[in-house]
């Protein structure tokens, strides 16, 4: 068996880019990348390849995502255009195969107030998608630059694919074909979300959906024949209570209606109201299909006096589960850090990403191997800069160890 200190050099040899991956997360996080910034993800997308070239792939991508389909504030069906996903390839005939994921996008738009990074302290970087997840992006190119120079030297028979898709940030429903493909072609996955606040990894996440409402009443003005008209907006707000009610009957499931629209002059009895939720179910306790039922019951209950309500949506992610393969390898993953002096724990978590998708397509994962940051999704998102040395090392031994069959999955 290879000795840790076989692979000292290589490890080394991250350390000694640890400038060159502040400037690289610096960069990448100063490109505005928002899901819907198609010109964003594009420039974005041209930077990140030049930068990946140095892994000379033996293939590489462009896949075109199917629009986004959503409703609109008209209640009405409509498209999103998608912006286009990457992946690189290499080594596909070698006897393992090892899939590595992150996303492209940010959950910050083209109009974000929070459009550049600014170093806080000197290891503290603020900025859009610091940790997530363009610190993620460089920790992934760093580890797999770092195996490329362990195969020319001492030679092995992995290959590996790269996905880095555009649309996570609205739960990959263009990607989500090609995430599947991915999942059954590789024997393992390292996704490169960020790790949680304290440090520790993810062993299980919730899933989760998003669902839309469109209430439709019947308008009326709202001195002249009031009770002629059939407020489409105080059903909507009966029908919140009773989403908050339904996720109170179930342990871990919670359901959050995060926007409501609708209505328009005061004088008017509103006929359109439309409401959007999230819904996190837990692994265990109740199922994707019950979570269905009670929705579409409760819905159906409030169709009534010339009330018309529509339930549009679903679960994308299923809840991520820890079996064996996966307990196996994040304890492979533990021993990795233990060699490089990290006392790694791993603590479930309610937030869903790719991951919950792969692990329920048969491909067992560890999802959160990008930097250690925190305050992801506000202005004060902000990313540990030694962290990404620190956690590209942790892939790089992880997959060099796989290369030299020390660990065998
Ligand atoms: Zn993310």
């Amino acid at each position: 068996m290879r000795r840790v200190t076989d692979y000292t050099p290589y490890l080394t040899w991250i350390d000694s880019q640890q400038p060159r991956m502040t400037s690289l997360v610096t960069r990448w996080a100063n490109i505005n990348s928002g899901t819907y910034h198609l010109a964003g993800l594009h420039h974005l997308s041209q930077a990140i390849q030049l930068e990946f070239a140095s892994l000379h792939a033996e293939s590489i991508e462009h896949l075109q995502l199917s629009p986004q389909k959503r409703i609109d504030s008209q209640g009405k069906a409509v498209e999103a255009p998608l912006g286009d996903g990457l992946r690189f390839r290499k080594r596909t005939d070698a006897a393992r195969q090892i899939f590595l994921c992150i996303h492209m996008d940010t959950v910050y738009p083209q109009d974000s107030l929070f459009q550049q990074t600014t170093l806080i302290e000197p290891n503290k970087l603020r900025g859009p998608g610091v940790s997530d997840a363009k610190g993620g992006i460089v920790i992934m190119l760093m580890a797999l630059e770092c195996l490329e120079r362990f195969v020319t030297t001492a030679g092995a028979n992995v290959g590996w694919e790269v996905l880095l898709n555009p649309d996570e940030e609205i739960g990959s429903p263009g990607s989500s074909r090609y995430l599947l493909e991915s999942a059954k072609r590789n024997h393992l996955g390292l996704l490169f979300e960020p790790a949680l606040p304290d440090g520790s990894l993810v062993s299980e996440r919730k899933g989760s959906g998003n669902f839309t409402i469109v209430v439709r009443g019947r308008s009326a003005h709202a001195g002249r024949n009031p009770q002629d008209g059939r407020s489409a907006i105080v059903a909507l707000s009966q029908i919140v209570l009773a989403l908050h009610d339904l996720s109170r009957q179930f342990p871990g499931l919670t359901i959050n209606v995060g926007q409501v629209e609708g209505g328009g002059a005061l004088n008017m009895v509103p006929d359109l109201a439309i409401g959007r939720f999230n819904v996190r179910l837990p692994a265990a306790g109740v199922s994707q299909a019950t979570v269905h039922e009670h929705l579409e019951r409760l819905i159906a209950g409030f169709n009534r006096d010339e009330i018309r309500v529509e339930l549009h949506g679903g679960i994308t992610s299923p809840p991520k589960v820890v079996d064996e393969r996966m307990r196996a390898l994040m304890e492979q993953i533990s021993q990795c850090g233990n060699d490089l002096g990290l006392k790694l724990s791993f603590r479930p978590t309610g937030g869903t990403c790719d991951g919950n998708r792969l692990a329920a397509a048969g491909l067992p994962c560890i999802d959160s191997l990008g930097p250690r940051g925190d305050r992801i999704y506000s202005p004060e998102e902000f990313v540990y800069l030694d962290s990404l040395s620190e956690r590209a090392k942790l892939t790089a031994l992880f997959m060099m160890k796989l290369a030299t069959g020390e660990v065998n999955f």
